[in-house]
């Protein structure tokens, strides 16, 4: 996989995880008005036109991604993953961080849960669909850790702001989940093996192949931006980087 170094910044680069997967997120206008239309966010909303990008910052320590938009219409984690990312662009980091802020553009375009009628969350296992390209993508990157951000509405699964993790066969994934439900004050859900209560979620699936994963919720409606969840979800990924002391 290619990156390219990302005009104005020194150290970040980005390349795309599919080209089959773009679209125009300014017309989310949940999404657009809650972003700072700078030039990072303007460059990292063209690219989404053409597929789902994928931004490297910094080099050497852990690989680690911050994943969100695997849901279309869950907009919060999606908000906050570019916040994180312009908030650490400017910064010295001696760990190697991928984001993927738009897991699937198109679907967060359309405000939809589900990229061309996949539940791309219950698909991680399905061969080439985006998700299992996202992990396949992780494999061959060497990505050590993996965060995926998610929300969740009131009355809905889990319907609480929360931390999924797996004790096997990746007992780390139980150990950041703790870190950041202890920190952050939030409900932990651990499962004894991942892939347990239903298939193909993209944090089980990694665990499944060695890598720890971890699911942060945030509580808001969906298709919408619930108070004070983006910052909640940020509050999420922020704890997820510093239990590796970022
Ligand atoms: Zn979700």
């Amino acid at each position: 996989m290619d990156f390219e170094k990302v005009e104005h910044y020194d150290n970040l680069e980005m390349s795309y995880i599919s080209n089959l997967s773009g679209g125009y997120i300014s017309k989310n206008t949940h999404v657009l008005n809650e972003i700072d239309l700078n030039k990072l966010n303007r460059f990292i909303l063209e690219k989404s036109v053409y597929g789902t990008p994928i931004f490297k910052l910094g080099s050497g320590g852990n690989k680690i991604l911050i994943l969100s938009g695997v849901h279309g219409n869950e907009l919060p984690p999606q908000i906050a993953n570019i916040k994180l990312l312009n908030e650490l662009v400017a910064k010295k980091i001696n760990n190697t961080l991928f984001f993927i802020p738009f897991a699937a553009p198109k679907a967060t375009m359309d405000n939809r849960r589900f990229f061309n009628t996949l539940d791309l969350n219950r698909a991680a296992h399905v061969n080439n669909s985006l998700s299992n390209v996202i992990v396949q993508k992780i494999e061959e990157l060497g990505i050590h850790f993996v965060g995926d951000f998610h929300s969740t509405a009131f009355n809905s699964n889990p319907g609480v702001e929360s931390i999924f993790s797996t004790k096997s066969p990746t007992p780390e994934s139980f150990l950041i989940a703790s870190y950041i439900s202890k920190d952050v004050g939030c409900e932990i859900i651990s499962l004894d093996s991942a892939g347990e209560s239903y298939k193909g979620a993209v944090e089980d699936v990694c665990n499944l192949n060695g890598i720890p994963a971890i699911t942060g919720e945030v509580l808001s409606p969906f298709s919408t931006v619930g108070d004070g969840s983006v910052e909640r979800s940020l509050l999420q990924m922020k704890s997820f980087l510093s239990y590796f002391g970022i």
